[in-house]
């Protein structure tokens, strides 16, 4: 392990913080998340993260009222660990000032909880920041790039890069995040026909094709690249319309889980670079239903990207994902046919090609501390 890997693609200070609290990760039941929770006994909140309620026995995502019953009028508040989900008791609620019947927030409301959360932390956010980074530096990384940075977070640290959702930040940026469908766990990504496991759905386009061009052409004004989220193919569809008629050379798409052939041919020709999530191939088990057998072999299409001319970049999406470059390359390389990529190859997308894009000398550090 001697490479020097950047992170294209990571959540940094939720990174940290997950790296901080308790992990719910390998509770097998809700009797023992109830227990790693209570163990933590640094603060006054109740904190787990890393929830996921498919690997519990129970199968389900506790509300207000178990976490009520749990632990009464001390505040606790548990995240899931794709981050578009947290589950918070009524004390947490009343802390916060905000208040679902459920306890449950989805979405951004999970991001702007995490940041309101700051004051309640059981240590400082200096030494959270400081604990994650040197696990970053463990893990082989030198250098990540954050994928949402806002104003209550920018504080944290001291020069990091990363990419913004707040125009205030855009000049400091490398460009700036946009959001153009959500994810497949949730059906919320754009599909062109219907999701095979819910006929009735096919996802949801955050914008309008002309308020997209319009804030797209707003950033690239101002001289930025945008980096456009876009997990469906009626996203990469909009995308591909859209940045025809305005465009930065280092724009980036994101994620692109299901695409056409057309459109990685278009992605191709226009030299738009993809940063994919080798780790995210470890979704193909439950993501092979959502897509259905037609669109399998273009979802996840590492290979096909690669074999098409795509440039691409590599980034984990850490903390939803695991953080380690070698994990990432360990699971592409299990993949078969179009979703397969090379150990080395992987580990080559993290080690040089991440720099290349952005004409950094593999090795140099990120000034995050
Ligand atoms: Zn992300």
């Amino acid at each position: 392990m001697n490479e020097t890997c950047l992170d294209a693609h990571i959540h940094l200070w939720e990174y940290c913080l997950f790296h901080a609290l308790p992990s719910l990760a390998s509770s097998s039941c809700l009797e023992e998340i109830e227990s790693v929770m209570r163990g933590d006994t640094r603060g006054e909140w109740l904190l787990g993260v890393n929830f996921n309620q498919e690997s519990i026995e129970e199968k389900q995502i506790p509300d207000r009222f178990l976490l009520d019953r749990w632990f009464g009028d001390k505040p606790a508040v548990i995240v899931r660990s794709c981050l578009h989900l947290m589950i918070m008791n009524s004390q947490a609620m009343q802390r916060l000032g905000v208040y679902q019947e459920s306890g449950l927030f989805l979405e951004a409301d999970v991001f702007a909880m995490l940041n309101r959360l700051l004051p309640e932390l059981p240590c400082h956010p200096r030494d959270i920041v400081e604990r994650g980074w040197r696990q970053l530096q463990a893990e082989g990384y030198r250098r990540v790039i954050d994928m949402a940075m806002d104003k209550a977070k920018r504080g944290l640290f001291y020069q990091p890069d990363f990419y913004t959702v707040d125009w205030d930040l855009l000049d400091e940026a490398l460009g700036f995040k946009i959001f153009l469908d959500g994810s497949l766990g949730a059906r919320s990504a754009a599909l062109n026909a219907p999701y095979s496991d819910s006929p009735g759905s096919s996802g949801c386009l955050n914008y309008e094709d002309q308020a997209l061009q319009r804030l797209i052409g707003r950033v690239h004004q101002r001289g930025k690249p945008v980096s456009c989220h876009a997990i469906g193919d009626r996203a990469v569809a909009q995308f591909l319309r859209v940045i025809k008629t305005t465009r930065h050379p280092l724009d980036r798409l994101e994620h692109v889980q299901v695409a056409t052939l057309a459109q990685l041919d278009e992605i191709a020709r226009l030299d738009i670079a993809v940063c994919i999530q080798p780790c995210a191939s470890g979704e193909l088990s439950w993501a092979r239903q959502r897509v259905g057998e037609a669109r399998l072999p273009s979802s996840y299409a590492w290979n096909l990207m690669r074999e098409r001319g795509i440039r691409l970049l590599a980034g984990t999406d850490a903390p939803v994902d695991r953080v380690s470059p070698y994990y990432a390359a360990q699971l592409a390389d299990r993949q078969e046919g179009s979703h397969h990529l090379d150990y080395q190859y992987v580990i080559d997308l993290f080690s040089q090609s991440n720099w290349d894009f952005y004409g950094w000398e593999p090795g140099s550090a990120s000034q995050v501390i």
